[in-house]
């Protein structure tokens, strides 16, 4: 089989950031990388998921809710898959910026995170989530469209 192509990336000279991993015909995947790859520690489970339900909630409520597709952990618990269709980069990049800033400030019951909404309802941490939040406000705050691409 072939090597995918996320394998491809060199992952020892990745810092956090947001990048453009894919284009699909009109959908665009940006990896969301909070931990710079195999240098633990890696994000928490239950601060990810929290990270995940409440940048989902905000972008889907957002003036480009229509051309939000997916936002989700990756695996290896380095980051985030946020694909877009529609939206051009720099608002796309604006748009986790203010998703993130939302996350580090959040309060109060976290949304989807009831037995009948979600399929883990008590792995959940806010705490760990704003904190690992509030980490990238800083890394995404000038990032611009040129720092989308993957580094050699
Ligand atoms: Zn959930």
């Amino acid at each position: 089989m072939d090597r995918i192509a996320s394998f491809c990336i060199n992952h020892d000279t990745l810092v956090p950031g947001m990048y453009l991993s894919r284009v699909d015909g009109d959908v665009n995947t940006y990896d969301l990388r909070f931990v710079r790859p195999n240098t633990p520690p890696y994000l928490p489970t239950d601060a990810m998921h929290t990270i995940e339900h409440l940048v989902a909630t905000y972008v889907r409520n957002s003036a480009h809710k229509d051309g939000i597709i997916y936002f989700g952990p990756m695996g290896c618990r380095t980051g985030f898959y946020f694909l877009t269709r529609g939206i051009p980069h720099a608002d796309a990049i604006r748009l986790m910026a203010d998703a993130l800033a939302f996350t580090a400030a959040y309060e109060g019951a976290i949304p989807g995170a009831s037995a009948i909404e979600c399929g883990n309802w008590q792995d959940h941490d806010l705490a760990g989530a704003r904190q690992w939040a509030s980490a990238m406000v800083p890394v995404l705050a000038d990032w611009c469209e040129a720092q989308l691409t993957y580094p050699d």
